[in-house]
């Protein structure tokens, strides 16, 4: 089974909940977890990953380049690029910037000169596995500063994800989203057997996460909701009350505890730093609900 968890806004403690839930998880089935978010990925961290043990190229993106020597510096490639990427440097050479060129080809289409202007494939990140301090194993990504394609490295570690699964015949795949509902979000959720969503009842959580389960009717996965730092705003029922209209169950309530940025100060899952804390026993209860209504 794959299982996505994601929240829409940032911020609303996903990574804490995943690395709980994993932990809790881990001795009753073969796990892997994916760490989805490329632009910043974290989950790694909590699980106590210091090494990877394999790291793989993600090449895909392509940039334009412009042979200096044979460029007869018209600057029509500047006037057109729609990005903006083309300038002309100290030496009054038209040269592409890397960080911004989106690799549309408009300049090399447009350049009088054959040949000048070509365009070149570059890496985008790196996708990485590694054993996680629990045993199981962890598929992560890095995006490159500046590059396009975070929803492409996602649907890669999936991929890989799914291969490790057959050769160490493990059972369900958790998947740690990025924030927001771009590629990243749209590739995590796409082709999961099921969603939990994660949010914090604040009027900007449930905006954000209204979008993301607006994602997952696209896939019609089943949808399920924990409601974090659960008592911030006593008096805002919004989350509670959307997610009764909208149908989908509430797996449970975790209240603020201070024991969980303590926990990630040590680099491990709330549940095994401070299993005594109010949020650990509301995470432990809303694991066996997990198996109970999911995972089976
Ligand atoms: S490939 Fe597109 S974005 Fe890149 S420099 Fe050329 S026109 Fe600009
Ligand atoms: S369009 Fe071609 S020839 Fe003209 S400045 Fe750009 S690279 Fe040089």
């Amino acid at each position: 089974m794959q299982l996505a968890i994601a929240s829409g806004k940032g911020g609303v403690g996903k990574s804490t909940v995943t690395a709980s839930l994993l932990y809790f998880l881990k001795d009753e089935y073969g796990l892997i977890a994916v760490d989805a978010d490329a632009e910043a990925p974290n989950l790694g961290l909590l699980l106590g990953v210091d090494d990877w043990e394999e790291e793989r190229d993600h090449i895909g993106a392509k940039v334009a380049r412009i042979e200096t020597g044979s460029c007869i510096k018209c600057g029509i490639c500047m006037e057109r690029c729609p990005y903006g990427c083309i300038y002309i440097d100290r030496e009054g050479n038209y040269v592409v910037n890397e960080l911004t060129c989106e690799g549309c080809n408009v300049c090399g289409l447009v350049c009088p000169v054959t040949g000048t202007i070509t365009l070149e494939e570059v890496r985008s990140g790196v996708v990485r596995k590694a054993t996680t301090r629990y045993g199981f194993p962890i598929i992560s990504a890095q995006l490159d500063v500046g590059r396009p394609e975070s929803g492409k490295l996602v649907t890669e570690e999936k991929e890989w994800a799914k291969r490790v699964m057959e050769e160490l015949n493990l059972e369900h795949m958790i998947v740690d989203s990025a924030a927001g509902i771009g590629c990243q979000v749209i590739a995590s959720l796409g082709g999961a057997d099921a969603a939990i969503l994660i949010a914090e009842p604040t009027p900007a959580s449930l905006s954000d996460v209204q979008r993301a389960y607006r994602v997952v009717q696209h896939f019609r996965e089943p949808a399920y909701l924990i409601v974090n730092k659960a008592d911030i705003n006593p008096g805002f029922t919004g989350l509670v009350d959307w997610a009764e209209r909208e149908g989908i169950p509430i797996l449970g309530e975790v209240p603020y505890d201070g024991a969980i940025p303590r926990s990630m100060s040590l680099l491990k899952p709330i549940v095994e730093a401070f299993p005594e804390s109010d949020a650990s026993k509301a995470l432990k209860e809303i694991a066996e609900r997990i198996k109970e209504e999911i995972l089976g």
